[in-house]
């Protein structure tokens, strides 16, 4: 039930006679409110930590009689929110360059597991403070035809978003199998749950349930939407159930067209 909006011109018809067109220009006004939308967030994320690196800089000169641990709070600071900003533009290009992408999903197969174990290794360095049991249980002999470096940001977005957002020590579980004849992804935690009327929105871009917690976490709230775009490139969307107090599963599958199982022998069978 969208409102529609329309645009009109009236036009001589004959001598005596006007001609009304009317114009359906609904989708092109939204997606103009798109743009507008995309660009005031992106200026407005950025300036955020722009403001405090300035604050801070601005400080620098009169820094004699600064105590060193504030000038060691002041530096650490501005180190995070330089990171901060090189995290927001790199998912901004990773973001334009998955849009802009036109390679074919069914040239290559990835080698999912191997992908998870990397990723593995840098979930376990996030995990350091945070002490959550994490479990893998993966199909080794699983592939997908895919793209590497997109499926990599979308299995990887959900893995640390389950770190970042579950409270320490929670109980996070990553399962990579076959179900239906299809090569099936979930990262499930038992966090706080999310409630019911953020589920539809989540993945927008820069939409956060609790935008200070988020920021805190360093999330440019881009993630979910590179997750989005990715699965739509490879025919296959994200599925979020969660249950406050109990927990959330992220979960997608791909066709069993692109889901590739390798034999015993080691060779890849389509399936
Ligand atoms: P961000 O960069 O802020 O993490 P995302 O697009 O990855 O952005 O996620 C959007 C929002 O969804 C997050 O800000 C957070 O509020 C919520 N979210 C994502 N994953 C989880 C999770 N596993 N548990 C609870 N909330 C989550």
């Amino acid at each position: 039930n969208v409102q529609k909006i329309f645009e009109y011109r009236i036009m001589p018809y004959g001598e005596k006679h006007l001609l009304l067109i009317a114009r359906d220009v609904t989708r092109l006004t939204q997606l103009e409110q798109m743009r507008k939308d995309f660009v005031a967030n992106v200026s407005h994320e950025l300036r955020t930590p722009l403001t405090v690196l300035n604050g801070y800089l601005e400080m620098l000169p009169s820094t004699e009689n600064v105590p060193p641990a504030f000038m060691k709070k002041a530096f650490n600071e501005m180190r995070s929110q330089s990171e901060r900003m090189q995290n927001l533009v790199e998912e901004l290009l990773v973001l334009s360059r998955i849009e802009a992408s036109s390679e074919r999903v069914f040239e290559k197969s990835v080698n999912v597991p191997q992908m998870l174990a990397a990723i593995q290794v840098e979930a376990n360095t996030l995990n350091k403070d945070k002490n959550h049991q994490i479990i893998f249980d993966i199909d080794t002999s699983l592939r997908v035809y895919g793209i590497e470096t997109e499926l990599r940001s979308a299995f990887s977005n959900l893995i640390f978003n389950a770190i970042n957002y579950t409270p320490a020590p929670g109980i996070i579980h990553v399962t990579w199998n076959k179900q239906n004849e299809q090569a099936h992804f979930s990262v499930k935690d038992n966090g706080e749950g999310i409630p019911e009327k953020h589920l539809n929105r989540l993945t927008e871009r820069f939409y956060r349930v609790d935008k200070a917690r988020s920021r805190k976490t360093g999330g440019s709230g881009l993630g979910l939407s590179i997750v989005k775009h990715v699965l739509t490139h490879h025919n296959s969307k994200l599925d979020i159930i969660s249950e406050m107090g109990v927990g959330s599963e992220f979960s997608f599958s791909f066709s069993s067209e692109l889901s590739v199982q390798s034999s015993a022998t080691g060779a890849l069978e389509k399936q």
